[in-house]
């Protein structure tokens, strides 16, 4: 018998077990996978190079759970790009966003945008500063019954109420504009030129299936600005190792508190019993008891594949089976004899530029008409992409003098609107993703010795990503805070008694941070502290 089972080695599964761990619980961790780490791994994918082949960058892992996990004494480093990002135009014109020079490449654009970047950059952090908070928070839970049970929700919204009562007005209206509007709406209010509201734009439909002008999107780019690099704040970074590197430094920290972490070995079923949970049986038919069953899995695969049905109320199957996924992203890792060498700034051997977020598409209107194309005809011909060498910052990933880079494309219809298979089109959209490359670095195709592709469907079966979302479930404002995965389960309780879910799919959503599990992690302990 164990204290708890959690199913799914994703990093927040490995965070739960650690968390309870080290409260002294016995602890186990199964994994389907022959590695742990879930949508944080890495792994050899052509001969000799490495890579973090599904989440290739941070900023998001919380730095209470490095601290906690002692992720340093384990093992993990992570540093900061030279510059954050570099924005190739066309034949003669870029962008350069960070390390010290932002202001001045964004005047090459608009003078009166660069005096007021550091006003966007105050305000956009006082907001991100209330989301750091609230992401270490069980979110309200709505709940029904005696009044009594809806008071301590009730406290919690309050405290809530206060935090944003110290913002002032004017913050207020900053923060409600960015859990309501458009990202690209949000920015037109702000900068007149396009290459700057472009780089930031890009936020807002990193993993997000719309059109930087959706309603939403802008909550989206401030998602994936409350993280922060060694107490840098806003700033992405990598991992030395890769992405495996946190998660394995995860792994060591639960090891050494205890906790059991089994690899190949998924699970079939959870084992309901008086209408609790009490189990998982595996797909080998092994019966694992616990008093607390955690899923770290998408929602929708839980719920949908390993919970028989009738033990679960109606109303709650028929509400999750709406629960909305697919985050039209095509992933690709190349192995690089040479740096891409940009017609706009000449050159292969490495410089800052290298070793930024290279985004390729050049104004928000790009960005809009690539998701159209991708509703109307499965992908856009002219594709958004975010490259990442990450062995320019990283030389324990690739050969000496030779390169690896995570190609994070976006605007691809997760399910095709002709109903044929992703694994019909995956080669000639791979194509078509390095030759958008090749445009703006003419020696990148040559260049490519190797490449590992993954479309949405092969994110669906290697990771157990549903619809290929890498957020395990859209970031809608439907879908979020106290509505993740459901009202009446924000608290990561599921619908059973020992049921409970640490992952994306729960508050705060996705991103490499940590939080569902440290979070979920808190809740469980309480409850088996009553019992
Ligand atoms: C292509 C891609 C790029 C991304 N880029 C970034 C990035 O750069 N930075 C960032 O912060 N975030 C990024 N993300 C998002 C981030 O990686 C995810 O939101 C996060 O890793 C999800 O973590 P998780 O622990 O909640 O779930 P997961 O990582 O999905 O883990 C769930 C685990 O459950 C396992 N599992 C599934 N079914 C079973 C079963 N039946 N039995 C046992 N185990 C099972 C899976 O194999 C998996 O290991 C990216 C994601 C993807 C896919």
């Amino acid at each position: 018998m164990h204290d708890a089972v959690i199913i799914g080695g994703g990093h927040n599964g490995l965070v739960c077990a650690a968390y309870l761990a080290m409260a002294g619980l016995k602890v186990v961790v199964l994994e389907r996978r022959n590695v742990v780490g879930g949508a944080a791994v890495t792994e050899e994918f052509h001969p000799g190079f490495r890579n973090s082949v599904a989440a290739y960058t941070v900023s998001l892992l919380n730095p209470k759970v490095i601290a906690d996990l002692a992720l340093a004494e384990h093992g993990l480093r992570i540093v900061e790009r030279r510059i954050a990002n570099f924005l190739p135009l066309d034949d003669r014109r870029y962008l350069k966003v960070g390390g010290g020079r932002t202001r001045a490449e964004v005047a090459k654009f608009s003078q009166r945008d660069a005096e007021r970047l550091e006003d966007y950059q105050a305000r956009l952090e006082a907001v991100a500063d209330v989301l750091r908070t609230l992401a270490l928070q069980t979110p309200p839970n709505v709940v029904e019954g005696h009044p009594i049970a809806a008071i301590s929700e009730l406290v919690k919204s309050g405290r809530i109420a206060n935090r944003l009562r110290h913002l002032g007005l004017d913050l207020q209206r900053e923060l409600l504009d960015l859990f309501t509007n458009s990202a690209g709406n949000y920015l037109d209010g702000w900068f007149e030129s396009d290459p700057i509201k472009a780089t930031y734009g890009f936020d807002g439909i990193v993993g997000h299936y719309a059109s930087p002008y959706t309603p939403g999107s802008a909550y989206v780019l401030l998602h994936h600005c409350f993280g922060e690099v060694n107490g840098n704040k806003g700033v992405w970074g990598h991992a030395i190792g890769g992405m495996g590197a946190i998660t394995q430094a995860m792994v060591r920290s639960a090891a050494a508190h205890g906790a059991e972490i089994r690899v190949d070995t998924g699970v079939r079923e959870v084992m309901v019993e008086k209408g609790t949970a009490v189990g998982t049986v595996t797909e080998n038919g092994e019966a694992i008891r616990a008093r607390a069953v955690i899923s770290n899995l998408n929602p929708k695969l839980l719920y949908g594949a390993l919970i028989d049905r009738a033990a679960l109320p109606q109303a709650f199957i028929e509400r999750i089976a709406k629960w909305r996924c697919g985050s039209g992203t095509f992933r690709m890792n190349v192995a690089l004899a040479q740096l891409p060498d940009f017609t706009c700034l000449p050159g292969s051997d490495l410089a800052e530029h290298h070793t930024a977020g290279i985004i390729i598409a050049p104004d928000l209107a790009y960005m809009e008409r690539a998701y159209f194309a991708a509703r109307t005809f499965g992908w856009s011909k002219q594709p958004i992409v975010e490259m990442v060498i990450s062995s320019t910052m990283d030389d324990t990933l690739a050969p000496p003098g030779q390169h690896v880079a995570s190609l994070f494309c976006q605007h691809v219809a997760p399910e095709l609107p002709d109903g044929s298979s992703w694994d019909d089109h995956r080669e000639t959209v791979a194509d078509l993703m390095i030759e958008t490359v090749d445009r703006y670095a003419p020696n990148f195709k040559r260049s490519v010795l190797g490449r590992q592709i993954f479309s949405p469907l092969d994110l669906e079966r290697t990771f157990g990503l549903v619809g290929g979302d890498i957020f395990h479930g859209a970031l809608d404002l439907g879908q979020m805070f106290s509505a993740r995965p459901m009202l009446g389960h924000a608290d990561y309780r599921g619908p059973l008694p020992g049921l409970y879910m640490c992952g994306s799919g729960t508050h705060p959503g996705g991103g490499v941070t940590g939080l569902p599990g440290h979070n979920a992690a808190r809740e469980i302990l309480r409850d088996l502290k009553r019992r």
